[in-house]
């Protein structure tokens, strides 16, 4: 090479492109570095060179140097030349490799879109950048009905169902207008009127200058999941409701979706248990294989049922009836499980409860009525079998109502429920105990030894009751108890017979006195038959004014004066039958006409005292009772004020009995009731002292002025050493108390020496005077003579013979 082509050699040595010099006989002349580089090969000048480019001078044609040289693609130029004087071809080499990869995948990539688009399961569309279609593939044609060339241009618009058109065509507008992809559900409609739900997806391709081309987009039937999901959303309002516990997985058994019936049966939420399987429902109470079978069983009939156990969220395993079924599509393929929960634990708990329920009483739980006398029955059938004997208690409960009114109901209900349980601690558990419902109980006694039995059961009832019973809020409530006792067979064979004796028994119980027991006999009947009667008569003789007051004096046992008188109600009845206070005064208590005969003989004996004032008789302290009902429910401190004011008789004249019972029963109540009284100036005495069970002690929070010791106790003296004792140790610890002693129902001298003996201040009984009219006991007050029982006695007796 010469020195002076040596710059054009340089700028040639330089540049990218190869350069080839090569004669027409194809020797090479000439071959820069860029050459040698893609031909990959030793380039020297002189060597022959076949590029097969003969008679192709000035033409450009791509080369493939790959097989021999190992190298790329080469675009090649070839143009002729004059080189140093001889006629040459220059062969400008470029390396267009990377060019024809890209062709190459183009073709490539259009080969496997075609294939693509043939096989897709999905309908393809293409349009033009003005949304025209220009392509559909076959499956487009098989999922619309309709050929391709139907859909070209506007035609696809027309095999969408009319009712869904516009709003296809305006979001179709709105994504050609805007570039933003389409996206869309609608119904096409088959030549044969059949519809097909499709979802249409579209984006716009750009080429590389981000020119638009148009659209390509896919449609995908969706039919059956349409269907399902109508069927779901139609079938979702009732899920939600129904009381079962609904699961739905796919196919492969993950859980789709839960009811709320099934969260509140399993404690899951659903968000915890979507996408799981329900593995997490397995319980141990299970072997293996039992699920084994299950899914054995499921897959074989697409259907399972059976009792299950299931693992509840709280780890609890809770019994179920499970039925699970498979669902297909229109193909037959799986599609979901279906899963029913329906908790036996609590059908079987709410069928118990409502059975229950039937049978006994909510309150307490104890048997209602009807267990009781279905259990009766079936014990009187066993007992005529055995020939054994049997025993029914009624018991009502002494001053229930009372806790009811003091307390209110929510105390009576929660005593209630403290007696129940006390009751059946104290029972066999052959033993039926039932609340008949108030403050009434009645238990069965099966297959008892003898009566006593009976008793000694009603003796350990009554105690176990008399107690004070500590409520909430602070209450304490006393109650008593009466139980009325009927057997089988003495009383009856009936179950009706002998529950209509026992009540009968019942109410003699509480006739004579409360918290004791008493067992049915005939003449019971009778008086249950006669109360009714004197209930009826007495609201007429309160009417008809057929009520007196009588007097019984009180004498000082040391000096035998007169001091007092209790004041004592009488009914003699128009047609002159006499009817004793203890016949009717229970009665007028429970059917409050106690109130208004009560405030009747307050006011009575108020005007009579004041009377005798004004007569000159010696002044006497008037003793006038009061009942437990006239405590509570009348403003008895009015009621006496009243009486005193009307009559102008001085409230230290006037004494008001109370028994230990009436106290008792209003415990704090009862401590400000007598605390009004006594700030009136009136004296207050405890009446019946030792029939109850309060102690001495107890009384000290009450300000009673005197102390009645009980008739039975007087009785009894010198009969029995203890109530000898008992009277001897009432006297002296009354007389500790303070507390004036009187005692009552005095027959005899023994029993007065006895008393005086003692000490104790005053007597009235008998020995010396009935209960007399008014006007009898004036003039018995003004005859009496101290020093002279027999004339005293005589006077009286004459005076109490006289017609009222
Ligand atoms: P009580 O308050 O204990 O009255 C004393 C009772 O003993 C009276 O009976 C009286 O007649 C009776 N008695 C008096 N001395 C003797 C005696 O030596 N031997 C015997 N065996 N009995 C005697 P009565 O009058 O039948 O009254 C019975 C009860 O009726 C009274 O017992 C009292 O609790 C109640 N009662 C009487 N009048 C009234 C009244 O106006 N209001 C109220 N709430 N209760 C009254
Ligand atoms: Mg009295
Ligand atoms: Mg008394």
């Amino acid at each position: 090479m010469s020195a002076n082509q040596l710059p054009h050699q340089q700028i040639l040595d330089t540049i990218n492109d190869g350069i080839l010099v090569i004669d027409h006989a194809h020797i090479l002349l000439y071959a820069n570095p860029a050459a040698q580089r893609m031909l990959n090969c030793q380039l020297i000048p002189g060597q022959s060179l076949h590029l097969g480019l003969d008679g192709r001078a000035a033409e450009s044609a791509d080369i493939d140097l790959h097989a021999q040289m190992q190298a790329g693609w080469l675009e090649t130029q070839i143009s002729a030349l004059d080189w140093q004087g001889n006629a040459a071809h220059i062969v400008t080499l470029r390396d267009v490799s990377a060019r024809q990869k890209i062709e190459q995948a183009l073709q490539n990539s259009e080969a496997q879109y075609r294939t693509l688009a043939k096989t897709a399961p999905v309908g393809i569309f293409r349009t033009d950048a003005q949304g025209q279609y220009h392509y559909v593939n076959e499956r487009w044609s098989e999922i619309s009905g309709h050929k391709a060339h139907h859909a070209l241009n506007g035609g696809w618009l027309k095999t969408i169902h009319p009712d869904d058109r516009n709003h296809v065509w305006e979001q179709w507008q709105y994504s050609v207008q805007t570039q933003i992809a389409f996206n869309c559900q609608y119904r096409l409609v088959h030549p044969d009127g059949s519809t097909r739900w499709v979802i249409a997806r579209a984006s716009a391709e750009w080429d590389e200058l981000e020119q638009l081309q148009g659209y390509v987009g896919t449609i995908t039937e969706i039919t059956e999941i349409k269907n399902s999901e109508q069927r779901l959303s139609q079938a979702a309002p009732i899920l939600e409701n129904t009381r079962e516990g609904v699961m739905i997985t796919d196919a492969q058994g993950h859980v789709q979706m839960v009811n709320r019936a099934f969260c509140e049966i399993s404690g899951y939420v659903q968000s915890e248990i979507l996408g799981q399987t329900p593995l997490f429902l397995r319980c141990e109470h299970h072997p293996e294989h039992f699920y084994v079978q299950l899914f054995a069983t499921l897959k074989q009939y697409d259907h399972w049922q059976g009792e299950i156990w299931i693992t509840l969220q709280n780890d609890q395993a809770s019994p179920m009836l499970l039925s699970i079924s498979a669902l297909r599509n229109a193909d037959g393929m799986l599609t979901h499980f279906v899963a029913v929960f329906a908790d036996i634990a609590k059908a079987k708990s709410s069928e118990n409860e409502l059975q229950f329920l039937a049978h006994h009483d909510p309150l307490t739980k104890l048997p209602n009525r009807v267990l009781f006398q279905s259990r009766l029955q079936h014990c009187l059938e066993r007992a005529q079998r055995r020939n054994s004997i049997a025993a029914i208690l009624m018991l009502d409960l002494d001053r229930f109502k009372e806790v009811n009114d003091s307390f209110g109901h929510l105390a009576g209900d929660e005593l209630l429920i403290l007696v129940a349980e006390a009751l059946s601690k104290r029972l066999r558990s052959s033993d039926t105990i039932c609340r008949l419902g108030g403050d009434e109980f009645i238990v069965l006694l099966e297959e008892i030894a003898d009566a006593d039995a009976a008793a000694r059961v009603a003796q350990q009832l009554i105690e176990a009751l008399n107690k004070a019973w500590s409520l909430s809020g602070g209450h304490e409530a006393r109650i008593g108890t009466s139980i009325g006792i009927a057997l089988y067979p003495d009383h009856g064979d009936t179950p009706e017979e002998l529950m209509q004796q026992a009540d009968a028994a019942l109410y003699k119980a509480k006739h004579e006195g409360r918290n004791r027991f008493k067992y049915f006999s005939e003449d019971l009947t009778l008086a249950a038959r006669e109360r009714l009667d004197i209930e009826t008569r007495l609201r007429e003789a309160v009417e008809n004014h057929e009520l007196q007051v009588f007097y019984q004096p009180q004498i000082d046992v040391a000096n035998r004066q007169i001091v007092g008188a209790e004041a004592l109600i009488r009914w003699q009845t128009a047609n002159g039958e006499f009817i004793p206070p203890s016949r009717f005064i229970l009665v007028a208590e429970e059917t409050g006409l106690i109130g208004r005969i009560g405030a009747w003989v307050l006011q009575e004996v108020c005007r009579q005292g004041q009377q005798w004032l004004q007569n000159g008789l010696p002044a006497l302290r008037l003793a006038v009772n009061l009942s437990s009902h006239q405590l509570i429910h009348s403003n008895i401190a009015e009621a006496v004020s009243d009486a005193l004011t009307t009559s102008g008789f001085p409230a230290d004249h006037l004494e008001l009995e109370l028994t230990e019972q009436a106290l008792m029963r209003h415990e704090q109540q009862g401590i400000s009731i007598l605390q009004d009284l006594h700030k009136l100036g009136v004296h207050l005495a405890i009446d019946d002292f030792g029939t109850g069970y309060s102690s001495l002690a107890y009384l000290k929070l009450f300000p009673l002025n005197v102390l009645k010791i009980d008739k039975s106790f007087i009785e009894d003296i010198h009969q029995q050493d203890h109530a000898t004792e008992i009277t001897a140790t009432i006297i002296a610890m009354a007389k500790t108390l303070r507390m004036r002693v009187t005692a009552e129902g005095v027959e005899t001298e023994e029993q007065l020496d006895f008393l005086q003996s003692r000490e104790c201040d005053q007597y009235q009984g008998f020995l010396t005077c009935r209960p007399l009219p008014a006007k009898a006991f004036e003039i018995f007050a003004n005859r009496y003579q101290p020093d002279n029982p027999e004339y005293n006695h005589r006077l009286a007796t004459e005076l109490a013979m006289q017609p009222l």
